[in-house]
């Protein structure tokens, strides 16, 4: 029997008319939720994400403040257009499109980000809060994916977990997230030996590691729930995640699909976040 397949797809589409609910109520209390995202130069798959970014506000009546700017844009220029949209009482959500150009400093410009209005949660207030276990706002990405656990019934609590990469936007916020729900928590990384020895120990398996199906069915412990965040551009143009999908989904309890897992969830989350940073902004 194969794997109970987790829709990310369908899943952020409620989350997003849940969102839709709750910028409707602020909306009575005279403050529609705003975001702004800022798009240096013309990456084309950055502007593919900021594109599915103000879709998603549109449909969950968000406004957008859309900040092109040049690719030679530089870091004071960048630092200026974050000090106005820091002031701007429009904007309760800021959200900077990565990567930057290589001139920028992207550490400095991000950290410039209000706290309060930080809606990918990777200020160093944010990151810090969470691993207080008082998350302010949250990374989009592994808030989506415990979401995903939890709505889809994965129990977690006293599990064993495992999550592949250790980046600070997801490995590590998603090892903080497991282990604030009580898993027992590893975190792997391109320097761990024996990796599959110790996947194969997970009931829940993370994999962010931009390595296009590298986790393979022998890897997955029978009846695991394996989380796909990796996103992989193929030779022939098509996406595929960490996970090699049809091998370890005949195994695996449950799995998220790439494209149409993680990817919208992300997106969903991010509205989410622009909606409760909207709440405490104006409450
Ligand atoms: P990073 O490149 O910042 O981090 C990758 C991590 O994976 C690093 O910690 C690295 O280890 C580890 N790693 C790399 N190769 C291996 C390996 N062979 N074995 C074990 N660990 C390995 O990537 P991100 O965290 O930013 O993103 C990870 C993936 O998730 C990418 O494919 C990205 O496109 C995707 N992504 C998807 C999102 C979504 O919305 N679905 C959002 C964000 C990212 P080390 O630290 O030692 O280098």
């Amino acid at each position: 029997m194969g794997a109970i397949i987790i829709d990310g797809a369908a899943m952020a589409r409620q989350v997003l008319e849940e969102q839709k609910s709750a910028a409707g109520l602020l909306a009575q209390r005279g403050c529609v939720p705003g975001l702004a995202v800022v798009l240096v130069g013309d990456d084309p798959a950055s502007a593919v994400y900021v594109r599915s970014k103000e879709r998603a506000c549109r449909e969950a009546g968000v406004s957008t403040f859309d900040t092109r700017l040049p690719a030679a844009t530089t870091t004071a220029e960048m630092l200026e257009k974050i000090d106005a949209l820091n002031n701007d009482v429009r904007v309760h959500g800021i959200l900077v499109q990565l990567p930057l150009p290589a001139h920028i400093d992207a550490v400095t410009v991000l950290q410039h980000i209000d706290p309060a209005k930080d809606v990918d949660g990777f200020t160093w207030r944010s990151l810090g809060a969470l691993l207080d276990g008082h998350a302010l706002l949250a990374p989009c990405t592994p808030s989506g994916c415990m979401l995903m656990l939890e709505r889809a019934g994965v129990p977690v609590a006293g599990r064993q977990a495992v999550v592949i990469g250790r980046s600070s936007i997801v490995g590590k916020p998603a090892a903080l997230m497991l282990l604030q729900r009580n898993a027992t928590v590893t975190i792997c990384h391109s320097r761990t030996p024996e990796l599959a020895a110790i996947t194969r120990a997970a009931d829940i398996l993370i994999c962010a590691a931009g390595k296009p199906r590298m986790v393979t069915a022998d890897m997955v412990k029978p009846g695991a729930a394996v989380i796909d965040v990796g996103i992989n551009r193929l030779p022939d143009g098509k996406l595929c995640g960490d996970v090699d999908y049809d091998a370890v989904q005949e195994r695996a309890g449950w799995i998220t699909p790439v494209p149409g897992g993680v990817g919208p969830m992300t997106v969903a989350m991010v509205i989410a976040n622009v909606i409760a940073a909207a709440g405490r902004l104006t409450s």
